[in-house]
């Protein structure tokens, strides 16, 4: 290759797609979306189903400021979209196969074999419901078993389910089911709730929620037609069963982590990427904001914040740049 064409060449590969890829479309990305288009850097969001992330089966949202009658987790992720779409944000419905982060020019790879380039990129893939493995789960998933009562709650009308959990998750949802079904019973393994106090005051009001202490789920038995009961240990070392057409597993989250290259990032032990508190991984360039990240409140207004302050960082970060983009 002549010095010329190997001069051109060098600063073609210097040249990134984009300024700024957000991974995952909740509300940190979207957050982060709606700034940076706002601010017009060229940004790419990716996401691989819709925008909204988790909280679009929440059923309300009762504690996002400037919703004083609350809202549907849905309405709320619809206008957060219509929000950063309003500023122009690009995005694009595929699924990431693989990042490598390391260099100043990160590499994004999706499914379906494209490759996108980005001088910046944040994380904000989120987290998923955590399962209790026991015998039965895996089977009956989808069959009585489920981790969304927003999605499923409908189909238990007059039924006796049960919720397993103590979190604000697993209360708002029972409260939630109790528009559907005759009885929910909570299953927790202690003999007090984690959940706030005002989602407790009202678990503890609604008549068709009772509550079933110091107890965990050992097996979820299936017939012909899903789920018929489940066996429970006590803490007293008694057994018991209950007889149950449905069981939500609402036992908090585990991270979105598959697609992110964990050789690169610095995580905790469950598998969060860990940030300083202006949401700055290790590597240069590099943010993750929402539930992937290691930290103890995963609200949505944090989730929201935290998609923020990436950006900001981002910003600044790529007003330090000498690398261009592509044209
Ligand atoms: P969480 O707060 O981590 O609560 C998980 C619950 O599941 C706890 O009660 C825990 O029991 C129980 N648990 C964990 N592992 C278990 C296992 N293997 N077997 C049986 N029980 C198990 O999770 P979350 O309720 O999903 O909430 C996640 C985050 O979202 C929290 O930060 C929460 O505040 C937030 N959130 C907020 C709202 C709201 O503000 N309205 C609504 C939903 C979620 P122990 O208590 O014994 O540990």
């Amino acid at each position: 290759m002549n010095p010329k064409a190997g001069a051109l060449w060098s600063e073609i590969m210097q040249q990134a797609d984009y300024q700024l890829v957000i991974v995952g479309g909740g509300p940190a990305g979207l957050t982060a979306g709606l700034y940076s288009a706002r601010g017009r850097l060229k940004t790419l969001l990716l996401e691989k189903g819709a925008t909204g992330g988790q909280v679009l089966v929440t059923d309300w949202v009762d504690n996002y400021p400037a919703f004083p009658d609350g809202i549907t987790g849905f309405d709320l992720m619809d206008k957060m979209t219509a929000h950063a779409d309003r500023f122009g944000l690009e995005k694009r419905f595929a699924t990431v196969a693989a990042l490598d982060l390391r260099d100043e020019i990160k590499t994004i790879s999706l499914e379906n074999g494209d490759t996108i380039t980005s001088q910046a990129v944040i994380l904000c893939t989120g987290a998923k419901p955590r399962a209790i493995h026991v015998p039965g789960e895996e089977e009956l998933r989808g069959k009585g078993v489920s981790y969304c009562a927003t999605c499923d709650g409908p189909f238990y009308r007059n039924q006796e389910i049960a919720v397993v959990g103590g979190g604000n998750t697993a209360i708002q949802e029972a409260i939630h089911l109790t528009k559907f079904a005759s009885k929910v019973t909570v299953i927790h393994r202690r003999n007090e709730l984690r959940a706030t106090k005002i989602l407790q005051e009202k678990a503890f009001a609604e008549e068709k929620i009772h509550f079933l202490w110091d107890a965990e789920v050992d097996e979820i038995v299936g017939g012909k037609n899903g789920v018929e009961s489940l066996r429970i240990s006590h803490k007293d070392g008694t057994t018991s069963t209950l007889a149950v057409t449905g069981i939500f597993i609402l036992i908090g989250v585990v991270p979105s982590n598959e697609i992110l290259p964990m050789d690169q990032l610095e995580a905790d032990s469950a598998g969060f990427i860990v940030t300083d508190t202006e949401m700055c991984t290790g590597l240069p360039g590099v943010y993750a904001a929402g539930d992937i990240r290691s930290k103890r409140s995963r609200q949505i207004i944090n989730a929201a914040g935290e998609g923020a302050t990436a950006e900001q960082s981002a910003e600044h970060y790529l007003g330090q740049l000498t690398t261009t983009i592509k044209k």
